[in-house]
This record gives structure tokens, C-alpha cells and sequence, in this order.
């Protein structure tokens, strides 16, 4: 099963994206999650892709696009994938199908996650997350049970710099600009599910693993 997650950033993409990858057996890519690796680690892409990040700008296609390629080329995605913040622009929407005809795939299934603005600046300007081990909490709708720190390995929580108000508003304001045409480019093909990302976390993974049961059996 070839997957990928479509929504503003704040929409739930990587919460979902685990649940599927767990529920499939496939693994979770996450393009964010690959630059923040690289970010930590200040690789040479780490450090190109740094000035756009911060900012909450795209990193450039050719960039994103190479990590993408090198990363399904992996044997743990011989079998499928659920792509997490890829594509973010028609572009790399026309990158992708040629990355996966050359391998003789396609995608499966498109899943736009939609959820209206406030909430989506409510979810990623409350969300903290724990440097050492990745959880995450948000301040209201998920707290730690001690304020601040992480339940599962005691290390003080933090902000990632991309979620301060200004950088959510450029994010949500790129996500509408760009990455939204990829919605009508998917649904021509019929391969568009969509969900309403406002409900539970629960209520959303179950209707999403519904409606690609209901198409792929
Ligand atoms: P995310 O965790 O998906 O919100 O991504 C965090 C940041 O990583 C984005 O604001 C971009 O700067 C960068 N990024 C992630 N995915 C992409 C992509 N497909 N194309 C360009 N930049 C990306």
C-alpha cells in the first residue's frame, strides 16, 4: 500500500501517519522528520535546509526531492510506504508519480486531512514535544502529567522553533498557496479520501482504515 497524507501542517498528518504505518506494516516517512535528523546531525543538507525551515518556507524541490527518492529506494518501503509532508507542490506531486513509475508503482491512496484554520493554530502553537525521545503533548488538548516534561523519559519539553506564531501563519499561508492545488490534482485520479481532521485522533485513524478497506479490500 502506497500512502500519502495531505493536510495543513497541524491537520493530524504525522499522528496519522504513525497508526497507518503500524496498521499496514509499512514505514512512516516523514520529509519534516527527515530534515529535523538531518538539522541535529548538521549534515550539508541539514544546513541548506535550515534557513527555509526556520522561516517555515519550503526547502527547495530538487533537495526534498533526491531525500524522497533515496528514501523509498530503502528495502523496509519494497512493500509500501505512507508518505507524511510529501508532496507539498504540484511539482513535486509530478516528481513523485515519476519516482514510482520508474519503480512500477503508484500511489494507493491520497488522504487529505482537513481541519478549519483556528484550530489548526491552536494545535501547532500549543504542541511541545521531547527533544531526547520524540513524544509529543500539547498544552491543552494532551498535557504531560508534570508540566513541562515528558512522561516517557523525564527531559524537559520544548517548542520546535517552526510552530511560534509568525512561522505557523507563513506555514499555514505556504500550505494554502501551494500544497492545496494537490488536492484537485489527486481527485481527478479518484484516489482522494477525505477526512475531517477535527474529530479524536481515534475517530480519524478508524475512518481512514474504513474508507481504504472500503476501496482496496
Ligand atoms: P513538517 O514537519 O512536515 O511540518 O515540516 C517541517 C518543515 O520541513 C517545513 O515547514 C519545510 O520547511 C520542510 N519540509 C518538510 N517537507 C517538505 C517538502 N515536501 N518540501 C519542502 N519542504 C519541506
Amino acid at each position: 500500500m502506497n500512502l500519502t497524507l495531505l493536510g495543513a501542517p497541524g491537520a493530524g498528518k504525522g499522528t496519522q501517519a504513525n497508526v497507518l504505518a503500524i496498521h499496514y506494516k509499512i514505514p512512516h516517512i516523514s520529509t519534516g522528520d527527515i530534515f529535523r535528523r538531518h538539522l541535529r546531525e548538521e549534515t550539508p543538507l541539514g544546513q541548506k535546509a535550515q534557513e527555509y525551515m526556520v522561516q517555515g518556507k519550503l526547502v527547495p524541490d530538487d533537495i526534498t526531492e533526491a531525500m524522497v527518492d533515496d528514501r523509498i529506494a530503502l528495502s523496509d518501503a519494497a512493500l509500501g510506504f505512507v508518505l507524511d509532508g510529501f508532496p507539498r507542490n504540484l511539482n513535486q506531486g509530478k516528481a513523485l508519480d515519476g519516482m514510482l513509475a520508474a519503480r512500477g508503482l503508484f500511489l494507493d491512496g491520497v488522504i487529505h486531512i482537513a481541519a478549519p484554520y483556528d484550530l489548526l493554530v491552536e494545535r501547532l502553537v500549543g504542541r511541545r514535544i521531547c527533544p531526547a525521545c520524540g513524544a509529543t503533548y500539547h498544552i491543552r488538548f494532551d498535557p504531560p502529567q508534570a508540566a513541562g516534561i515528558c512522561n516517557v523519559c523525564g527531559t524537559n519539553l520544548v517548542q520546535r522553533p517552526d510552530d511560534r506564531l509568525e512561522t505557523v501563519e507563513t506555514r499555514l499561508s505556504v500550505y494554502r498557496e501551494e500544497t492545496a492545488p494537490l488536492i484537485a490534482f489527486y481527485q481527478v485520479r479518484g484516489i482522494l479520501l477525505e477526512i475531517d481532521g477535527t474529530r479524536s485522533v481515534e475517530d480519524v485513524s478508524q475512518s481512514i482504515i474504513q474508507q481504504l478497506g472500503a476501496r482496496h479490500g
